[in-house]
């Protein structure tokens, strides 16, 4: 079976360079939410790492600000000229910095409402994004889903998880609270690689 590894919130800080440098000595290929926030002052070596790398790295449109309140979040509850800008504002920062142009985008909290629609329509068109990460049943997601674009779905509990969909692993080793936390799924990440196939969104 296949799996794709999801490592949300990525701002390219000097704390992220170890996880990172391990998925590259291992060669672990990883999908990598970048917060566009982040790059615009990244540490130097991180970002370099990232560059370098792109053949075991995807990246992808995790917003701009990263806002999650109790009342709103980045894509839920807030105007459409917040959202387009935040899409739009991550994909051009990753283009300026990495030279990468994603393809595709996850929202936090996997939240997002009908001002979301418009842009995912303006994120595929005009930037030719094709896939979302997202959860079966989550805020808006009948809505979302007639974008066209083609859905991760984080969830496998459902009767229309075939073979052919790669399964989708959703971590946060760069908000981990400790040390052991990161080594543990180091250590996860080292077994997954043993048993299943990982491939990246843009191998799909
Ligand atoms: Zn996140």
């Amino acid at each position: 079976m296949k799996i794709i590894i999801k490592a949300d919130d990525c701002w390219f800080h000097y704390r992220e360079k170890d996880f990172l440098q391990f998925c590259v000595d291992k060669k672990i290929k990883i999908a990598l939410g970048i917060v566009g926030k982040g790059l615009e002052k990244p540490d130097q070596e991180v970002l370099q790492l990232v560059k370098n790398n792109l053949d075991i790295f995807d990246l992808f449109n995790h917003s701009y600000n990263h806002v999650v309140e109790k009342d709103f979040k980045e894509f839920f509850k807030t105007d459409l000229e917040y959202q387009e800008k935040s899409i739009v504002g991550t994909h051009n920062i990753v283009k300026e910095k990495t030279g990468y142009e994603m393809k595709t985008i996850g929202f936090p909290a996997n939240a997002s409402d009908e001002n979301t629609k418009k842009v995912l329509k303006i994120a595929k068109e005009k930037y030719g994004y094709n896939n979302l990460f997202n959860v079966r049943g989550s805020y808006n997601y009948n809505e979302i889903s007639e974008v066209g674009l083609n859905i991760l779905n984080l969830s496998i509990t459902t009767n229309q998880f075939t073979e052919d969909d790669p399964c989708i692993l959703q971590i946060h080793p760069f908000s981990a609270r400790d040390e052991h936390q990161v080594e543990m799924t180091k250590l996860r990440l080292t077994a997954i690689q043993n048993i299943y196939k990982i491939i990246l969104p843009r191998e799909i």
